[in-house]
């Protein structure tokens, strides 16, 4: 999972960009960069770790350029290393091309080899070099032919914003499955993946880019163009559950909306006689005053989170998520002791979070503790760029809700089902949902 932004404009845009990742930060915190066009050449500057630690002021005052792009990085694929940094530069035809991209291509290996096997060396081993490679083999001065060339080629889950000298392109596939929305400032056009970029930015919302759209700027005019190869439009549903910030709304459907309509279906669908909900911050906090609107039931903060923590979900290694559980959240005894608890939470991947917590409340004195998640069971292996583990890593993969229930320790569990996502996101948004039932919209064992 990853961040993206582009913004082209009449000033120097570098400093946007600049705040642009630090309000994309919490989808990808493993490296970061920034490229931007001077009309003369592009430069970039990028490396590994937090927007904050990668750009000093050295580094942004040294940067001139009135079209620019960003990217923020979570290694869904290819691994955390250096080299796999973005935005990636190439050449193509003597002109210098950028690239970020979010998202993952289901056929990446298979484009690969056959790049190979015809003489083609990688720099990286990000399906993200094979896109820029594949756009600027097909680049003849035309750029949507060479896009929808690209196209052609590429399956699975890409946003992207592509930057020559002169010019912008933002495309996202035809599916739909990561977001990209469009902004207006003024006469600047503004690319991000979520809508909370556009605000920071003072921009104005303008829409989402449509599954298939190829949006190019260039002489201060905008051009849509729509891939004609038509699917199943297929919004990732994660983003709305977990991953994009509650400001975002993707697709018409803003996430925190969502989320306390999740945790109002959730107080029907699974109902409990408790004393006092707790939500595990800040994931579970909508669905909490969800779940505390329609049941009737308080909701008070009885979990400290230590905010210089990063996100366990998106830690490397098992260890290392083990360990951010018990540095990143305290229990407050005062609210917690005695009572019967509702842990409120979006969603339960492996386990090991929810099982932690539940021994730290029972630590902290709750008479009980009961799990209720804003979220179906996490079934399948996500193929589109959400780093959901393995199946065999994927509790609810192997184990019945009960089976889970014990594992982690509650006194109940209760999950939301397919049908109330549907409700909460309405009859007119059009998702994909794999991971809970394994219908995946682009079969990834095809190719
Ligand atoms: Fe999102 Fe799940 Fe579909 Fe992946 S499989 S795109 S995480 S809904």
């Amino acid at each position: 999972m990853c961040g993206i932004v582009g913004v082209y404009s009449n000033e120097p845009v570098v400093r946007d960009l600049f705040y642009a990742l630090n309000t994309l930060q919490h989808r990808g915190q493993e490296s970061c960069g920034i490229a931007v066009s001077d009309d003369k050449d592009i430069s970039c500057h990028k490396g590994m770790g937090l927007v904050q630690e990668v750009f000093r002021e050295e580094n942004i005052q040294n940067m001139n350029g009135n079209i620019g792009i960003g990217h923020v990085r979570y290694s869904t694929a290819g691994g955390s290393y250096e080299y796999n940094t973005q935005p990636l530069l190439g050449f193509s035809k003597g002109k210098r091309i950028a690239i970020a991209h979010n998202g993952n291509l289901i056929n990446n290996q298979l484009l690969k080899t056959r790049l190979e096997e015809d003489g083609m060396m990688f720099q990286t081993t990000i399906d993200s070099e094979v896109i820029l490679y594949l756009i600027s083999r097909y680049y003849n001065g035309n750029m949507l032919d060479a896009v929808k060339k690209t196209m052609d080629l590429i399956k699975g889950a890409y946003s992207l914003v592509v930057m020559l000298k002169d010019k912008m392109v933002a495309v996202r596939d035809p599916y739909g499955f990561r977001p990209l929305v469009m902004g207006r400032r003024g006469d600047d056009y503004i690319f991000a993946s979520e809508t909370g970029v556009i605000d920071v930015l003072g921009g104005e919302y303008i829409r989402d880019l449509e599954p298939g759209e190829i949006v190019i700027v260039k002489d201060n005019k905008m051009e849509s163009h729509m891939y004609e190869h038509k699917a199943p439009m297929s919004t990732c549903i994660f983003e709305h559950i977990y991953f994009a910030r509650p400001d975002a709304t993707i697709d018409g459907l803003n996430a925190y909306s969502f989320r306390v309509k999740t945790g109002e279906i959730l107080a029907k669908e699974s109902p409990v006689d408790a004393d006092v909900i707790v939500p595990v911050p800040d994931s579970g906090r909508p669905g909490a005053i969800g779940f505390s609107s329609k049941s009737g039931i308080p909701i008070m903060e009885g979990l400290v989170k230590n905010r210089y923590m990063g996100r366990t979900f998106i830690k490397p290694t098992q260890r290392e998520r083990e360990i951010a559980v018990k540095l990143k959240l305290n229990p407050i005894v005062d609210v917690v002791k005695g009572k019967k608890v509702v842990l409120v939470d979006d969603s339960i991947v492996r386990g090991t979070t929810s099982k932690r917590l539940i021994e730290s409340l029972r630590a902290a004195g709750a008479k009980e503790v009961h799990m209720r998640i804003t979220s179906p069971p996490v079934t399948h292996s996500c193929y589109f760029g959400i780093d959901t583990p393995r199946r065999k890593n994927l509790i609810a993969a192997h184990s019945t809700v009960q089976e889970i229930c014990d594992n982690i320790g509650a006194d109940s569990l209760g999950f939301i089902s397919i049908d109330a996502l549907r409700e909460a996101a309405g009859p007119e948004f059009k998702f994909c949902k794999a991971c809970f039932d394994g219908k995946y919209p682009l079969d990834p064992c095809v190719l």
